[in-house]
């Protein structure tokens, strides 16, 4: 399912994800109004600022400098049920990939060896697969 003008395929885009996950945070407080059937709506920043929003547009500066979906834009299609489903957890998926970690670890280890990434880059890429 996609809304606005935008194909379904930027949703999944790593940047998009951050920006979906981060719209989670969005209190419902801070939709100062909803027009469900104009589909826009007006949301209060952490600056203080009301943007203006619609499926299409919006006026923060994280959306004039990217011109794709910002955090507000994803607020008010999940307010208006448009949001694309986030992945359900997959337990046997889970499993699976528990199990291919040390393999992972030993890959980027191989790179942190051969003096492609940083040991800092390493450690932080080891802890993000440790981490629950
Ligand atoms: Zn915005």
């Amino acid at each position: 399912m996609s809304f606005g003008i935008w194909d379904v395929s930027i949703h999944s885009k790593i940047d998009q994800i951050k920006r979906i996950n981060t719209s989670k945070q969005i209190k419902s407080k801070n939709i100062v109004n909803i027009d469900v059937q104009g589909q826009t709506a007006r949301i209060l920043g952490s600056s203080g600022e009301i943007y203006e929003v619609t499926l299409d547009h919006c006026t923060c500066f994280d959306f004039n400098s990217q011109r794709g979906p910002c955090k507000h834009i994803y607020k008010l299609a999940a307010e208006l049920d448009l949001l694309p489903p986030t992945p359900t957890f997959n337990a046997e998926k889970a499993e699976t990939f528990k199990q291919s970690i040390p393999a992972e670890i030993d890959r980027f280890k191989q790179q942190y060896l051969a003096g492609a990434i940083s040991a800092d880059k390493f450690i932080k890429i080891v802890n993000a697969l440790n981490s629950k």
